[in-house]
C-alpha cells in the first residue's frame, strides 16, 4: 500500500521495514484479546499484521452486523465480544431492550464476553457510571448469559491535566472517581471475571492497580492502548516490570487495534504489535516508531525483556486458564 509522498508514517517515524520481524523469544502463538475489526478489506489489512508478529486468535468488538462476513472468513481465529449499538446510546427503554436483544443475539454466536464502555463521556453525556441503576438489568441479564466482561474505566492520567480533555472534573470526575463504581461492579458479578481494558485504566501506578488486583480476585486486566501503554511504561519501566512479574497470572495480552479507515497500511497495523511485543520481551531502549502528542519527545520506548514463563502466562496461558478462549 502506498503512503502519502512527503507525508511522515505516524506509526513509522523510525521508518522501520515492518515486514522484517524481528526475532521473538516465543514461539508460541499469541491471543489478542482486545481489538476493534469492521469490514473485511480491513480486517485481511488486520490479518496480514497479526499473523506476521505471530498474533493466532483475536478477540474482536465488531458490529453484530458484521460478525458473519468476518466469520466467514476467519471462523477459526476469532472470537468475538459483544457490544451495543453506542451511536444510539440513550438512557431509555428502547436502548437497553435493543441491548440485551443483542446481548443473546451475541451469545447465540458463540460470545463469551461483553464491553462495557464506561469512559469519563459517559459521565458527562449521561451520568452513568457502572453501578448506575440503568446498568442492573443489563448486567443482570449478561451473568444470566453466562458472559464473563469487559470494561473500559479509567483513560491516561494527562487527560485530567489543566489542558486535558476532561479538565472540567465537575463533568468527568476526577481519575480516582473513576473506580469506585468499577470496584461495586467486581464485588456484583463476583466470581465472574472482568478484564479491565488498557491495564485497568491506570498504568500511570501499577501500585494502584497492584492494590486492585488484590481487593478482586475476579480482575485481570488487558495491555491494549499501545500508545499510552509504551509511553507510561517507558517512563517507569523498572516498576511496571516488578508489576507485571508479581502479577504474571493476572495480565492478557490485547492491541486495540483498529481496523476501518482511515488505517489503509500495513504498517498501522504492524506497528502496535511491533512495539507490544518490544516492550515485553526485548531489552531495547530508545525512541518508539509511533508519534504521540501525549508522549515526550520524541517518544519513548523500553523493553522490559520479561521472564519466558511471564511472556508465555500473558501472551496466551492466562486466556486459556480463565477458559475464555
Ligand atoms: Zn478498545
Amino acid at each position: 500500500m502506498d503512503k502519502t509522498d512527503g507525508a511522515a508514517d505516524p506509526a513509522n517515524r523510525l521508518g522501520l521495514d515492518y515486514q522484517d520481524v524481528p526475532r521473538w523469544r516465543t514461539s508460541a502463538p499469541l491471543v489478542d484479546v482486545h481489538t476493534h475489526l469492521y469490514d473485511p478489506p480491513h480486517a485481511a489489512l488486520f490479518f496480514e499484521a497479526a499473523t506476521r508478529y505471530g498474533v493466532e486468535t483475536v478477540f474482536t468488538m465488531s458490529p453484530l452486523e458484521q460478525v458473519a462476513g468476518l466469520r466467514a472468513e476467519y471462523a477459526d481465529r476469532l472470537r468475538f465480544i459483544a457490544v451495543p449499538r453506542w451511536k444510539d446510546m440513550q438512557l431509555d427503554g428502547t436502548f437497553r431492550d435493543q441491548w440485551l436483544r443483542d446481548l443473546a443475539a451475541f451469545r447465540e454466536r458463540g460470545a463469551r464476553l461483553c464491553k462495557f464502555w464506561m469512559a469519563p463521556p459517559m459521565r458527562e453525556r449521561f451520568g452513568l457510571t457502572l453501578d448506575h441503576a440503568f446498568m442492573e438489568p443489563v448486567i443482570e441479564e449478561a451473568l444470566q448469559m453466562g458472559y464473563a466482561f469487559m470494561v473500559h474505566a479509567g483513560d491516561p492520567s494527562v487527560w485530567w491535566s489543566p489542558q486535558g480533555k476532561y479538565a472540567d472534573v465537575s463533568k468527568f470526575g476526577t481519575k480516582a472517581d473513576q473506580y469506585p463504581p468499577l470496584e461495586r461492579f467486581l464485588d456484583r458479578v463476583a466470581p465472574r471475571v472482568v478484564i479491565a481494558a488498557h491495564m485497568g485504566g491506570w498504568i500511570e501506578s501499577p501500585e494502584f492497580l497492584a492494590g486492585l488486583l488484590a481487593r478482586h480476585a475476579n480482575l485481570v486486566l488487558d495491555t491494549s492502548a499501545t500508545k499510552w501503554i509504551v509511553r507510561e511504561v517507558a517512563r517507569r519501566p523498572e516498576a511496571v516490570r516488578a508489576f507485571m512479574i508479581a502479577h504474571a497470572d493476572r495480565v492478557l495480552f490485547g492491541s486495540d487495534l483498529v481496523a476501518r479507515e482511515p488505517y489503509e497500511h500495513f504498517d498501522h497495523y504492524a506497528s502496535r504489535y511491533w512495539c507490544q511485543r518490544t516492550m515485553w520481551e526485548r531489552d531495547y531502549r530508545g525512541e518508539s516508531p509511533i508519534e504521540d502528542p501525549d508522549a515526550d519527545d520524541p517518544p519513548q520506548l523500553a523493553g522490559l525483556h520479561l521472564p519466558d514463563d511471564v511472556l508465555r502466562a500473558v501472551y496466551s496461558g492466562n486466556i486459556a486458564r480463565l477458559d475464555l478462549l
